[in-house]
């Protein structure tokens, strides 16, 4: 008898809803939590979850947080909780994209031009 295995790297969104004021841009954004994780699987069916880690992403500019897993979990189970800042550690700094491109030549600005200041045509 020989065993299937497989070890994969899978990632589970969590249907978490609350809206925020981003610190980074200001804006009003949403929390989506998701979770990775490490799974062996026997026979294609998962078996085994490890290395689950928590992660919290914002839907204005994609700042990336880690989320503190004591959190996560109860995320992960439905309870419906409040993620404050001090659960999250910064991983990945977002950015918001201000840029227009000129539909003509491909010119990429962030200044609030009316028209491409290379080919001058309307933005
Ligand atoms: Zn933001
Ligand atoms: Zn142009």
């Amino acid at each position: 008898m020989f065993f299937i295995m497989g070890i994969t790297q899978g990632r589970k969104d969590f249907n978490f809803n609350q809206m925020v004021i981003c610190s980074h841009c200001g804006s009003y954004g949403r929390y989506q939590v998701y979770m990775t994780y490490m799974c062996l699987s026997l026979f294609f069916l998962p078996v085994f979850k490890w290395n689950k880690q928590y992660y919290v992403q914002m839907s204005c500019c994609n700042t990336l947080y880690a989320l503190d897993p004591v959190i996560g979990k109860r995320i992960a189970r439905g309870e419906d909780i409040e993620i404050l800042p001090e659960h999250l550690t910064e991983v990945q700094t977002g950015w918001r994209s201000r840029y227009k491109r000129c539909g003509n030549c491909g010119f990429e600005t962030q200044e609030d031009y009316e028209y491409c200041p290379k080919c001058g045509r309307k933005f």
